[in-house]
This record gives structure tokens, sequence and C-alpha cells, in this order.
């Protein structure tokens, strides 16, 4: 988009550049086009631009065999991208991107999220799109080049923090190129810069619970010239055999920690419960009778048949809630599963540990469970006998933080849907039981919870 398209296309509009929304249109049409080709995109890739404003990106994104979402909360821009865009295949959502639902995303291919951002809310949106319930593989965003330095320093340097720290975690930051402010109308009072954030495989993510780490990373940089000794007390009275095992001096401070080494002072402060080879579960025969107990991994390892449970919670807008497991889970890994899973334990009844898993995994206690059927043993269920029971959940879940990425509710028809179009998103045991679901014809009565 030229500069002189801008100005043709506010008059048409009848409108000015808004401040308040951190309107700054590009009118430089290479540099537009550079940040599309920096998305990397691939056929049947669903890109969701934030802030589209006059369409400056757009315009190249739109010569792509791909789906497009566009978010923009200034309402007569939003209707000029409507007339301008929207087709079969490209949808135009007026609203605030912070309150846009991420549960719509899922389901329709690779998601890639692209923005020159509303300075005033970059860092909100940055934590939007990057949370678990974010189905984004890589980002690209224009941001205030002071924010693009924080999400890519190095440690020892007055840009590197707790953002920088926390963010890059699990996804990897690189700093694409700066932007003068010229390139913008109007120009703002600042210069920007062009970043990438890509999803870490999980082998690169060290299994820790994240909100203890990003708490842990937080007080240590609330006061940056403090020894970190002073700001983490818990770790006071071992400090110099910390010290001494993440090779650093004892009067360390935040900022001289690198990302691992803040991931080892995790680790050792709060030392995380790993997956245990050392459960016992039940082996039975074809006919789910018990021959004898053996540990978790002679179990695996040896395809002999044994019990698992997967029960499916339903709110009162029908819709199911579904858990999307742990990265670091040793099977399914990443996959979005039943509300709640597991084996069922060496003497446990297969609805006692219905009840436990419902328990450890969400923190609910005791919700009222129907049996919906049971699932015999095969490669796709890992070789298991497994009951499958439905429930009606209202209100909070509390995740388990090294089992669970994040649990949501969603429409029983999108997850159909979804089912249908992505199956490799879902457990394959997931997959079974939704189907025993919609066999057994309708889901709970929240008003009647099964007894
Ligand atoms: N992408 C266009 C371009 O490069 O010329 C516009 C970029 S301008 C910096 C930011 C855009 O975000 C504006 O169109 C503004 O109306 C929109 N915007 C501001 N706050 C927003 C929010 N919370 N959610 C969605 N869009 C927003």
């Amino acid at each position: 988009m030229k500069f002189s398209d801008i100005q043709r296309l506010l008059q048409e509009l009848d409108t000015e550049p808004t401040r308040s929304l951190g309107q700054n249109f590009l009118h430089d049409q290479n540099l537009a086009q550079w940040i599309v080709s920096s998305l990397d995109i691939q056929p049947g890739d669903h890109i969701v631009e934030i802030g589209p404003g006059l369409g400056a990106l757009t315009e190249y994104l739109a010569d792509h065999d791909i789906r497009l979402t566009l978010i923009e909360k200034d309402g007569r821009l939003a209707a000029y991208l409507k007339e301008r865009f929207q087709s079969a295949t490209t949808s135009v959502f007026h609203g605030d991107a912070l309150d846009f639902d991420l549960r719509g995303l899922w389901g329709h291919g690779p998601v890639k999220v692209v923005g020159n951002l509303p300075y005033y809310v970059s860092t909100p949106l940055i934590a939007k799109f990057t949370s678990p319930l974010s189905p984004a593989s890589r980002l690209v965003f224009t941001l205030q080049l002071e924010l693009a330095r924080r999400l890519n320093a190095e440690p020892k340097t007055k840009d590197f923090g707790a953002m920088t720290v926390c963010v890059n975690r699990r996804w990897k930051a690189t700093f694409l190129r700066k932007l003068p402010a010229s390139v913008f109308f109007p120009a703002p009072k600042v210069d920007s810069a062009v970043i990438s954030l890509d999803r870490r495989p999980a082998h690169d993510v060290c299994p820790l619970d994240d909100s203890v780490f990003d708490s842990l990373v937080r007080r240590g940089f609330s006061e940056r010239r403090k020894q970190l000794r002073n700001t983490i007390p818990e770790c006071k009275n071992n400090w110099p055999s910390i010290v001494a095992k993440l090779h650093v001096p004892e009067t360390v401070r935040a900022e001289e920690l690198s990302l691992a080494q803040w991931e080892s002072l995790a680790r050792i402060c709060f030392p995380a419960s790993a997956q245990s080879g050392a459960e016992m579960f039940d082996v039975v025969d074809d006919q789910d009778i018990v021959l004898r107990a053996e540990p978790r991994d002679t179990v695996h390892v040896n395809n002999f048949l044994h019990r698992a449970v997967h029960m499916i919670l339903v709110n009162s807008k029908n819709h199911i809630l579904l858990q999307k497991r742990s990265i670091w889970k040793d099977r399914n890994p990443g996959l979005w599963d039943s509300s709640a899973a597991g084996h069922v334990d060496s003497g446990e009844t297969y609805q006692d540990a219905a009840l436990r898993e419902l328990r450890e995994e969400l923190g609910i206690s005791s919700p009222p469970l129907k049996r919906i059927g049971k699932l015999t043993p095969c490669k796709q269920t890992g070789w298991e006998f497994i009951e499958v029971y439905t429930g009606v959940h209202e209100g909070e879940v509390f995740p388990a933080p090294l089992e669970v990425e994040t649990a949501a509710y969603f429409p029983l028809d999108q997850v159909s849907d979804w089912a249908a179009r992505c199956p490799a998103d879902f457990s394959p045991v997931f997959l079974l039981s939704l189907e025993l679901l919609s066999k057994y014809g309708s889901l709970p009565d929240p008003s009647h919870p099964a007894a």
C-alpha cells in the first residue's frame, strides 16, 4: 500500500488515524511483502492477522492459498476490510484481539499469526498468542524497537529481563529487522522492529511447572540490582551448593543467569515430580480378568493387556471439556484428549480410578459419573481395556502442571468437525471415546447429573 493509497482510503472512509488505537499505517510495499514472506506461508496454513488496518499486509496475505482470519478493533476499518477481503476462506472479526476466542482457531490447519501491532497493547497480545490455548506455531510481529530488543536480549545486558526468560522458555525469539518510524503514516515517535517467535519443540523445553518458573523469574528480576540470594529466600540456606551447581558466583544477580541456568535453578529450588515408571498396573487376560501386577514400564514394553479410564465432562452449555496433554507425556504428548484419563492402578476399580484421575489431573472432587461403554484392547487403545465415563461439571478446573498443558470447554459440534478434519490433533483413544459418546446418543443432562 502506497502513501497515496492510505491518504485516499482515509478520505474515502471519512476518517483519520486514531492515536488511542495505535494506528500507524505501513506505506512501504517492499517491507509489507517482506513481513508476509517472513511467515513462511505453506498451502493450507491458517493465518491470523491482528490489526489489519487498511490492509497493508493483508493484500499480500490474500495472494496465498490459505485460510485468513482478520481481527480489527476499529469498526470503520473492519467494515472496509469485510467489503474488500471477505470470502469463503477469509473472515473478518470486528473486536478487540485481546477478547478473541482462541478456541475457534483449532481445527483449521496450522496457525501462524502476524501483525504490525498497536504498541499500547503489544505485551498482552504476545502473552495471549503464546499462551497454552494458542494453536500458533509461528508469530511475526512488528513491535516498538525497545520491546523487540527485550524479547531477544542476551544475559548480562540491560534489556535481558523476566519477559525475555519467560517467553523464550517455550518460544524462540528472533530479531528480524529494524523499521524506521518514517515507513508509517503517521510516523510514530519511536522506531520499530520485526521479530518472529517460533514454538520450541518439546525436547527443547525443560519439564517444569510454568507458573512456578514464571513466579521465580519475576521475583528474581523484581529488584534487578539485588543479589539473587536476597530475592529468593527459599534458596538462602543452600545457596553455596546451588550456585556451585550453576557454576556462578554466590553474588549472582538475576540478569546474569541464562535461560538454561534459570531452569536449573527452578529444578533445584522446586524439584518437580517426574513421571515415574514405578507405578504398578494389573495385567489382565482377554476377558479383563486380573492375572498379576507388573510395573508400568514392563506392561508397556511387552504390550500386556491392562486397564484405563477416560472421562468426558460436559457443562450446562453442552460444551465438552478437553484437556491438552503435556508435551512431556511419554504417550501422545501435546495432543488433545478426554477431560481426564489414566491407568487403573493395581488393586483399584475402574470407577475409583476415574474419580482419582479427575482429582489428580483437574482438581475436581467426586462429580457424579455415568459409564457409557468399554473399549476393548487393540493397538489404538495401547492394549488397554478402557471404561469411558461422562459427567457434568461446572466451574473451574485446576490442571496438574506437568500432566496437562491446558483444559478448555469446546462446543461438541466444533470438536466433531475438528476431529473429522484433523484427527492427528487428538489422542487415538479420545477419538474412540467420542464415537462411543455419539452412539450413546446424548450428553448427560446438566440439570440432572448422572447417578
Ligand atoms: N496492519 C496495518 C498496517 O500495517 O498498516 C495497521 C497497523 S496499526 C499499527 C495497528 C492496527 O491495530 C490498527 O488498524 C488498529 O485499529 C488496530 N487495533 C488497535 N487495537 C486493537 C486491538 N486491541 N485489537 C485489534 N486491533 C486493534
